[in-house]
């Protein structure tokens, strides 16, 4: 079985061609990324109306790319899967419309897939991996604690009640006066600097609820800075350190108990698992404070290559070959969701008036 996959939800614009072999074992045929950073980047931070554009734009030529590179037509394979939410509604319409003409002219099923679906499946293209498991979703949108009960069984069992980790990344990042995307400029800059020079919060440390909050910890940072000004390098690269520690500190806590929470539902389950997914995954920091979390209650750390963490469309296809596996196809008429939690089942279909 093999998926065409296109994903548009915010501003890669991806195709990839993935088969699902009959042990039920996942292989990437061809994968490819296009990043817009360069187009967003002078606005520091994503414009909806140019990820839109760059889409139309490029798309097609990607779609013809991945079918070169994994030396296929669109006669061979078996399906088309999209990403058809959450995101920003312009790039969603352009990567569902073309999938639907592709599905309609090549007359193959069309499968409309939960861009967060993908981000919780794509453990198990790359790794073996048997359901139940939990899955932390850290991205410039997104930051979840997802319990992945099985194909298309998902609980949320924490979410942000401010901003994305990844948001906070690149807010503190632009504040310093680093360069966007902020999450790798903030690690950088904190290899250099003393991550215990400022005490900055922790927020929600010990409450009992599994969510996060990181508005307060940018604010933080802002207060900070502002006191400091003018900033030297060392004090940028301070705060950079003492931020970063501050998240680890916070995610050790927030996941820890998720963890508690999967362990007590679960107390048989024989190989517990936490996966990583989204663009803060590829945090050094982080990942190592979350690797040592999980060897120390017995859990396994996955974290798929930084490729398949963040936004592509290996993912999307690999959620599509799942769902072909074990559901029906959707209809034509579905339409985009810009906002699509993980547990409600599928998107909604024109003229049904949801
Ligand atoms: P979503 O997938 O939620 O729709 P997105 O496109 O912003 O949103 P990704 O592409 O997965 O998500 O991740 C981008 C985010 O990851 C940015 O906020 C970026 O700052 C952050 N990020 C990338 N590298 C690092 C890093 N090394 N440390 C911390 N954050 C990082
Ligand atoms: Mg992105
Ligand atoms: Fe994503």
């Amino acid at each position: 079985m093999r998926i065409l996959g296109i994903e548009t939800s915010c501003d890669e614009t991806a195709a990839a061609i993935v088969e699902r072999d009959e042990q039920g074992k996942g292989h990437i045929l061809s994968n490819v990324v296009l990043s817009q950073i360069a187009e967003h980047e002078p606005y520091g931070g994503v414009v909806p109306e140019i990820a839109a554009r760059a889409h139309v734009e490029a798309l097609d030529g990607l779609v013809r790319r991945a079918l070169e590179q994994a030396n296929l037509t669109l006669d061979d394979v078996d399906g088309i899967a999209a990403t058809a939410g959450p995101g920003l509604i312009g790039g969603l319409i352009v990567g569902l419309m073309t999938a639907k003409a592709l599905a309609m002219a090549a007359k193959k099923p069309f499968y409309a897939i939960n861009h967060l679906e993908g981000h919780a499946l794509t453990a198990r293209l790359t790794d073996n991996l048997d359901f139940p498991y939990l899955l932390l979703l850290v991205s410039g949108g997104h930051t979840q604690m997802v319990l992945v009960r099985g194909l298309g069984q998902y609980e949320r069992l924490g979410t942000t009640i401010d901003d994305a980790l990844g948001e906070a990344f690149d807010k503190t990042a632009k504040l310093l006066g680093l360069p966007y995307p902020g999450g790798p400029a903030v690690e950088a800059m904190a290899k250099k600097g003393d991550p215990t020079r400022f005490a900055l919060p922790r927020p929600l440390k010990g409450e009992k609820r599994l969510d996060f909050s990181f508005s307060g910890l940018k604010t933080a940072v802002r207060q900070t800075a502002s006191e400091l000004v003018p900033l030297s390098d060392q004090d940028v690269a301070d705060i950079c350190a003492s931020f970063q520690e501050a998240v680890a500190d916070t995610l050790r806590d927030r996941v820890g108990r998720s963890l508690d929470r999967f362990s007590a539902e679960f107390p048989d389950c024989p190989t517990p698992a936490l996966i990583v997914a989204g663009g803060v995954a590829a945090n050094k920091t982080l990942r190592a404070a979350l690797e040592e979390l999980c060897a120390k209650r017995g859990f396994r750390f996955i974290a798929p290559p930084l490729n398949l963490c963040t936004d592509n469309a290996a993912m999307i296809a690999w959620a599509g070959a799942e769902r072909a596996g074990s559901s029906e196809p959707d209809p034509l008429s579905l339409a985009p969701r810009s906002r699509w939690p993980l547990d409600e089942k599928s998107a909604p279909v024109f003229g049904t008036g949801r």
